[in-house]
């Protein structure tokens, strides 16, 4: 049996930290020992990997704001001096989860990285995030021949950064459910994309309040139909679990289970469509205690299907 991939390795990841602030290294304190999958090494991605989805200038930005002691590069995202360091490990590494599930080392995988990056664009951090791992991985995998790739985003929050990397490109399906109106304002369902990339942008609402039934409706009526359509080689999924009803950040009533059967329905999709090759990568989630709780049912999920 092909053993699932996983990128964790909490020391480090910690070095990027700050306490007040709600995307901070005791978010993962309550996982506990993972008695799964086979362990990835993380590493630097190099300049070639970020500069094909991020600017030079960008890439000097968030490396000086480092290198003079760190500060806030937005309102809410904060680098300190090891940030750069531990960003850039968490893209090369989740490139290579990416690379070992796609050449069968790895079933799927798990990528347990801080912080998360779907709201950084090709040129700004914000919202947390400094380095967009996510779109780092999917141009990536282009490299590797594969041609079409869907990110799938179920953070609360609209990954106003993918979309924008991706707006113009039709080889990358980005599709999001999100509370909406919510930060960071982006994510309506008129955006669906510019020039080729029109139609491989597609945005799902959900209304401050609404909970399991109505995400997993709007999964099964709205975005998995078209990732079927799509018919990728490799699924990517923007994990965040702050649409958890304990979450103090957003406003949804997802609870635990909600999110087990999104992800079975994740898995299972990837299973039929593309050899089960899929790759959770954790993005928000502020409550550690529902943040385990869901991460602990991502990993049986995973572990299930690849004994499938
Ligand atoms: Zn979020």
């Amino acid at each position: 049996m092909t053993m699932n991939g996983l990128l964790h390795d909490p020391d480090f990841f910690s070095r990027h930290n700050r306490t007040q602030h709600p995307e901070n290294a005791n978010r993962l304190s309550l996982l506990g020992d993972l008695a799964f999958g086979e362990p990835v090494e993380h590493r630097p991605a190099t300049d070639e990997e970020l500069l094909a989805v991020h600017t030079t200038g960008h890439l000097h930005t968030v490396a000086s704001s480092c290198r003079n002691g760190g500060g806030f590069l937005d309102p809410d995202t904060y680098c300190c001096p090891e940030s750069e360091t531990v960003a850039r490990a968490a893209s090369g590494g989740l490139v290579d989860l990416c690379f070992g599930v796609l050449a069968g080392t790895f079933a799927n995988g798990l990528a347990l990285i801080r912080p998360p990056g779907h709201h950084a664009t090709c040129d700004q951090a914000m919202g947390f995030c400094l380095y967009n791992h996510i779109a780092v991985a999917a141009a990536a995998l282009k490299t590797r021949g594969v041609s079409r790739v869907c990110i799938v985003d179920f953070d609360v929050h609209h990954g106003n950064g993918t979309q924008d990397i991706f707006y113009e490109d039709d080889s990358v399906l980005y599709m999001s459910s999100h509370q909406y109106p919510h930060y960071p304002g982006t994510g309506s369902v008129a955006e669906i994309g510019r020039g080729k990339g029109a139609g491989f942008t597609l945005n799902h609402h959900l209304e401050a309040g609404s909970g399991d039934d109505e995400l997993l409706t709007g999964y099964r009526d709205h975005l998995l139909p078209r990732l079927v359509d799509f018919e990728p080689g490799f699924i990517l999924v923007s994990a965040g679990f702050d649409g958890h009803a304990d979450d103090p950040l957003a406003g949804l009533n997802t609870t635990t289970a909600g999110y087990r059967k999104l992800v079975d329905l994740l898995i299972q999709k990837a299973g039929r469509l593309c050899e089960g090759k899929i790759v959770f990568v954790l993005e928000g989630g502020y409550y550690p205690r529902a943040l385990a709780d869901c991460l602990g049912e991502t990993m049986r999920s995973l572990k299930d299907g690849s004994s499938e």
